[in-house]
């Protein structure tokens, strides 16, 4: 990509309940109408929606920022083409651990295609059932990418752990300085939470995540400085219904509730943590 790879964040906003205690009977209703929140997603596939199109297209209507991530180094290259210069959204380069016992070959292509990117993902590794015979070459695979991480510097990097926290835990902390690993839809242990946020790790969480009890009691465990929203569409669903990007937003009433807080301060909390995300 010939342009800058910096995703833009929103402007910062005053917070509007925070000048009036009177909220019931102040006539000001500019400083306590609803706003809209900004639409934040940080891991969706957006190249696996059947229209990819008609969703970049509503999601510049809606000013969605997105970060795309990708399954293979080859599918980044289409994902740029199609993305083309859609102001906010960017794209990561990925391999996904589920594919990597096919295609583990790409590893090199992949590391290679990082260093016109800051954003690397989807990456990580796979322990569950269908998956667990390939997790030594998973691991291999992981092992090099975080590496190139390390070595090019300042990554911001959204990983997949199901069924292998630990393991995942392990490689970033052997990796030393990647940028900032962001966990996506951590479904590990509260142990294995607890280890990743001495780590410095960051996470992403999205509705479907949140419908789980359990969910919720992880997303309860995350600093609240490190969480941003994803929807993992179109494997994220709610219902039958793949979740589109702009519906990350519809996790907030159940983050507000997680941190006891009202929609708007979770939504200020929530674009304040992308934009420190996103600084160097
Ligand atoms: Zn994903």
């Amino acid at each position: 990509m010939g342009r800058p790879v910096r995703l833009v964040a929103p402007h910062r906003r005053p917070t509007t309940l925070s000048g009036c205690r009177d909220q019931g009977t102040c006539r000001d209703r500019s400083l306590h109408a609803r706003r809209r929140p900004d639409v934040i997603d940080i891991h969706c596939h957006l190249d696996l929606y059947p229209k990819p199109a008609s969703v970049i297209a509503e999601a510049a209507r809606r000013g969605a920022y997105i970060l795309a991530v990708t399954t293979t180094p080859k599918a980044y290259e289409g994902n740029l083409r199609f993305v083309g210069d859609a102001r906010r959204i960017r794209v990561a380069a990925g391999l996904h651990p589920e594919l990597v016992k096919e295609r583990y070959k790409e590893v090199d292509l992949l590391v290679e295609t990082m260093k016109r990117t800051r954003y690397v993902g989807e990456i990580g590794l796979d322990g569950s059932p269908e998956h667990r015979d390939s997790l030594p070459v998973q691991k291999e695979v992981l092992a090099k990418i975080l590496e190139g991480c390390r070595s090019q510097g300042d990554k911001i990097v959204s990983l997949h752990s199901r069924m292998a926290a630990s393991p995942v835990l392990d490689a970033i902390e052997s990796a030393g300085d990647i940028g900032k690993p962001v966990l996506h839809w951590f479904s590990g242990a509260e142990t294995e939470l607890a280890r990743a946020v001495d780590l410095g790790c960051w996470f992403s969480i999205g509705p479907a995540m949140l419908t789980s009890r359990r969910g919720r009691r992880l997303a309860s465990m995350m600093p609240k400085d490190r969480v941003c929203l994803e929807t993992d569409g179109p494997f994220g669903k709610l219902g039958d219904q793949p979740l589109m990007p702009w519906d990350a937003v519809r996790a907030l009433p159940a983050v507000a509730e997680i941190w006891g807080t009202t929609e708007d301060r979770a939504a200020d909390q929530i674009a304040e943590n992308f934009r420190s995300l996103l600084a160097r």
